[in-house]
């Protein structure tokens, strides 16, 4: 069994490790000095210097975003979202929920985000601009120069969802202005699911500490700033996933540090992008993120395929959801794979397209 999956991945035999070793409880010095020691690594890995600036929530990524929303913005503001795929929508969506005004900028398939279409919003007075910069949906990157830029001619606040660019392309919170980033621990970081990542710009924790509790309980974020100085946080954490977090961070040391990390998940992207495009598989034109790469069919079920790839090989690959289900499916570059198990992918791609054309 392989998982070319976007998240959870194909694991780390190192994480898996510290399951071996047992574990303090969380309300002790040891534990709040592990997580103070891994939210500094994580500091530098985003690319901010205010190190003390990030909490952690146990929840799934969506839960980040919809926290982040309600502890920054409400119905006084008024927001633009970039809307290029279900992961866009979804920020819409819980703007809706929550009662916050919001504008999306809404993309077809296959169609690049430029500058030509924030023309229109420019000058609006939009409080914040939403982007999830890597959609994952599509496998679209989108270009932070041109959004930061946008963001502060206009005098907006930038939140940016990096669930799936975070330790697959590079990120810089300070050099790119960033005010918000959201990331999670089953995507680039290739660890078990549940835990999510909030990091503040200084303006932004400003923001955050200046207004009324949030609406939900367990997510208001002031509590989470409060324990945060003592590795500490309101609610018992899924613990066990700051140990594997540890395992691959010590991971990423070892083989080289952050740019050898990326260079390997580039260097995956780029070979099997040639390969595919060798064979005359389609892939979007718009501009990629190295965590995945979407490959596009019109004569057989995209979403037939990936069945057909884990019933007949156990190889997992995401199809995609919505409109495009039986159209493209994405495969990862992210997690415990090598250039042989790509060979190998590859190889049953072909045997799977075959029998599927027949
Ligand atoms: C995976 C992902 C999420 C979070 O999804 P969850 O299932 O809630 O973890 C959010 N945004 C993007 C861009 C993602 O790739």
């Amino acid at each position: 069994m392989k998982l070319f999956t976007l998240g959870p991945v194909e694991i780390y035999p190192e994480t898996i490790s510290v399951y071996q070793k047992g574990f303090p409880h969380f309300r002790t010095s040891e534990y709040g000095n592990l997580v103070k020691s891994i939210l500094s690594r994580m500091a530098a890995l985003v690319g901010t210097e205010f190190k003390d600036n990030i909490i952690y929530l146990t929840a799934s990524g969506t839960a980040a975003m919809e926290a982040s929303l309600e502890n920054c913005f409400d119905e006084k503001d008024n927001l633009l979202v970039i809307n290029g795929g279900c992961f866009g929508h979804r920020f819409c969506e819980l703007c809706e929920h929550h009662g916050i005004p919001h504008d999306s900028v809404n993309l077809r398939w296959n169609e690049e985000l430029t500058a030509e279409h924030l023309v229109p919003y420019s000058g609006k007075g939009y409080t914040a601009l939403l982007v999830n910069l890597h959609e994952t949906f599509t496998g679209q990157l989108y270009d932070i120069k041109l959004l930061r830029a946008f963001c502060r001619d206009n005098n907006m606040l930038l939140v940016v969802d990096a669930i799936g660019t975070f330790l697959a392309d590079d990120y810089n919170m300070d050099e790119n202005g960033i005010d918000l980033t959201i990331f999670s621990s089953q995507k680039g970081l290739s660890c078990s699911p549940g835990l999510s990542f909030v990091v503040f710009s200084e303006r932004m924790l400003q923001r955050v500490n200046s207004r009324p509790t949030a609406v939900s309980r367990y997510f208001d974020f002031k509590d989470y700033l409060f324990s945060i100085p003592r590795g500490q946080t309101p609610y018992t954490p899924a613990l066990r996933i700051m140990y594997e977090i540890e395992a691959i961070l010590d991971l990423i040391d070892a083989s080289g540090g952050k740019d050898a990390w990326l260079l390997r998940i580039q260097k995956k992207a780029e070979y099997f992008r040639s390969c595919v495009k060798k064979w005359g598989y389609t892939i979007p034109s718009y501009s990629l993120s190295n965590m995945l790469t979407p490959i596009y069919f019109d004569d057989v079920s995209a979403y037939d395929l990936c069945v057909y790839l884990k019933e007949h090989y156990q190889l997992y690959i995401n199809p995609c959801g919505g409109d495009l289900a039986e159209k493209m499916f994405r495969i990862a570059h992210i997690g415990n794979t090598n250039m042989a198990d790509i060979d190998d992918l590859l190889e049953k791609l072909n045997y799977s397209l075959q029998a599927l054309r027949k």
